[in-house]
């Protein structure tokens, strides 16, 4: 690796689905198998022709997510693939992770295939243990059906293995909920994710969500404490709000977003940043392929920003992780002083929500119950930081009084 080589996260977006779940709002579609094959040429042709302008990046991290990538087969995926190990320098022990549903990811001899193609680690939706609540929110797979995914993957040689579940899901107690994070663990998983279940407007869940019988507020923050406690315990560490993992196993290429690392994303609805510029491309996957195959347009924003100006995005990145903030790194990026934040900060520690640690500052459990607020207070901090540093320049005053 040449010093000045840049680190680059690649994520390609399979927006398909056997059928929707209930409470969906990615961009996913069901019913449009028969796009799967031009979809996959598209991938392959954009892939390649965005190659060049990647050539001063080494890739340590790539991401197929969904929709289901499983679903799309494993013929696709390795063709896919074989385009990124071609045409980018992707590192030897890069992180290569398929995000795979469990209904379409138990075939073993389907999963060597993968193995052998380049994939090292498997993200499994299992969501619930339950039969009741996989219905309940439309989920098509069983549970015997992630016990057989997580046998095959084992089988196939896949040795860093996740699990998603979602908690707060309609009719779930907190007794069921623990007996789905029992049942998660006895499978071994290297990593967990564990999410509350948000119900966004337009989905067939928010249209009968007042019959629903969903955990209140107060419930969901109960088995999110129960979650970090029992997973501690478990060997599983929290490093970030939803994020628990064996040593070593965190996720590379999520850690790469939480940390303004830099991420270029193919495919309808995929976003990047890149190169000092975030853009996204429209979630339409007959116009990403005819974009891609040079008639329309694929970007649906774009936005050169400056390191200078990410001082919001590292402040709320930041305060989602275990790691926190850096008050040097802050320092040193962005030439402001960190003092101006420690009186709330230590108002924060007094409650019991954020703990410095080695310098740096990071939210506890509790606090990251409260990380909406918390965050939006450190934004207020900052900007009434910034309009006195802009009055004190427009005033000639270039020696600002740090604090
Ligand atoms: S499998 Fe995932 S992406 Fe597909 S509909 Fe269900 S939640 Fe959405």
């Amino acid at each position: 690796m040449k010093p000045a080589d840049k680190m680059l996260g690649l994520y390609v977006h399979i927006p398909f689905c056997k059928q929707k779940c209930a409470y969906c709002d990615f961009y996913s579609l069901a019913g449009s198998e028969a796009q799967m094959d031009d979809y996959t040429e598209a991938l392959c042709a954009h892939l390649a022709e965005t190659a060049p302008f990647a050539a001063g990046h080494i890739v340590d991290t790539v991401y197929f997510g969904g929709g289901t990538p499983s679903y799309l087969g494993e013929k696709r995926l390795a063709k896919i693939l074989k385009v990124i190990l071609k045409k980018y320098r992707v590192q030897r022990d890069a992180e290569i992770t398929l995000e795979a549903n469990p209904d379409s990811a138990n075939d073993w001899k389907a999963l060597k295939a993968l193995r052998k193609a380049g994939f090292n680690r498997i993200s499994l939706g299992m969501q619930s243990a339950c039969a009741e609540e996989l219905a309940e929110i439309g989920r098509i797979h069983t549970i015997e059906q992630v016990k057989l995914a997580v046998e095959a993957a084992r089988k196939a040689k896949f040795n860093n293995l996740s699990l998603d579940l979602i908690y707060g899901l309609p009719h779930q107690t907190m007794e069921r909920w623990q007996a789905n994070l029992a049942a998660a663990v006895e499978l071994s998983p290297e990593h967990l994710s564990c999410y509350g279940l948000k119900v966004e407007e337009g989905t067939p869940l928010f249209a009968r969500r007042d019959s629903a019988d969903l955990p209140d507020d107060d419930a969901q923050s109960d088995m999110y404490l129960y979650t970090v406690e029992y997973l501690e315990r478990m060997g599983y560490r929290q490093y970030e709000i939803s994020n628990f993992a064996r040593t070593g196993r965190e996720s590379r290429h999520n850690l790469k977003y939480w940390t303004l690392g830099e991420y270029a994303g193919f495919g309808p609805g995929a976003h990047s940043d890149f190169g000092g510029v975030r853009y996204a491309y429209e979630k339409d996957l007959a116009g990403y392929i005819r974009g891609v195959q040079g008639s329309g347009p694929l970007l649906s924003e774009s936005d050169r920003i400056p390191d200078m100006n990410r001082d919001t995005e590292w402040l709320m990145l930041g305060l989602r992780t275990v790691y926190g903030l850096d008050p040097r790194d802050y320092e040193r990026r962005f030439r402001r002083r960190f003092t101006c934040f420690l009186p709330f900060l230590t108002q924060c520690a007094g409650a019991g929500y954020a703990v410095e640690e080695d310098g740096r500052w990071h939210l506890t459990p509790q606090g990251f119950l409260l990380s909406n607020q918390i965050i939006t207070q450190m934004l207020e901090v900052q900007n009434t930081d910034k309009q006195r540093r802009a009055e004190a320049t427009a005033r000639g005053d270039f020696h600002v009084k740090l604090d």
